[in-house]
């Protein structure tokens, strides 16, 4: 088998790559429970069954719903309850979401060096707040979020957001480097199109297998970029 070729352009993952993802949660649960409170229920009791359900699992759908239930909602009660309470989800827009240490640092480095994009899964609302709030906008080039194509379906590991972000980048989808996260989501949409992946061990999946595996296995964003400025610089321009 022979190597990828070298990376002409960069991709990074959004959450948990270059911010805590659970600093987000954290306020959209907040924004839920005080939406509750005005419906009449016992906000506090379903802001804390939230934080439980977040905490077991965000990527799940139907966390709104249980976390009712948990706090002691009747279920017949469900149904006026859940959509505005997943509106006040959606609605949170965060004022400021810290970055981990050294991304705009390293983000920049980046961008003076190669076309850099940002590849996210998730409500396009949603993604564009998180994206507003850590202020990495203006870093980050072009953004995809794979929804837009296609809902849930186009996310992560498909590899249609991924061949649309390195046509928008002027490179083949082969020659990109995926920096992210999630091995199952970042390094898998990386090998589906034949391109290379760092993977971070940080936030909610720290601990999950590297399967698939990536070319290499950090502990920081900053860690990730210098090794990708590494590989930029060994490429020879196609
Ligand atoms: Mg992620």
């Amino acid at each position: 088998m022979t190597a990828p070729l070298l990376p002409l352009a960069v991709v990074v993952d959004l959450d948990d790559t270059l911010y805590p993802q659970a600093d987000y949660l954290a306020g959209a649960a907040a924004a839920v429970g005080a939406a509750a409170t005005g419906l009449g229920v016992d906000g506090a009791g379903v802001h804390a069954a939230l934080v439980r359900e977040l905490a077991a699992g965000s990527d799940a759908g139907g966390t709104i719903d249980r976390a009712l239930l948990a706090a002691g909602v009747p279920a017949r009660d469900l149904p006026a309850l859940v959509p505005p309470l997943v509106a006040a989800f959606t609605r949170h827009e965060p004022d400021t979401l810290t970055p981990y240490p050294g991304v705009p640092e390293a983000l920049a480095a980046l961008a003076a060096a190669a076309p850099l994009g940002c590849l996210t899964d998730g409500n396009p609302v949603i993604q564009a707040a998180k994206v507003a709030a850590t202020g990495l906008g203006p870093l980050l080039g072009e953004v995809l979020v794979t929804d837009t194509l296609g809902g849930r379906a186009a996310r992560k590991p498909h590899p249609a957001g991924l061949l649309a972000l390195a046509d928008r980048l002027g490179v083949p989808a082969d020659r990109v480097l995926v920096i992210g996260d999630r091995p199952g989501k970042d390094v898998a949409v990386a090998a589906a199109v034949g391109a290379r992946a760092v993977r971070i061990r940080q936030g909610e999946y720290a601990h999950a297998p590297d399967e698939p595996r990536a070319e290499a296995v950090v502990d920081s964003f900053p860690a990730a970029a210098a090794l990708a400025l590494e590989m930029l610089g060994s490429a020879v321009p196609a």
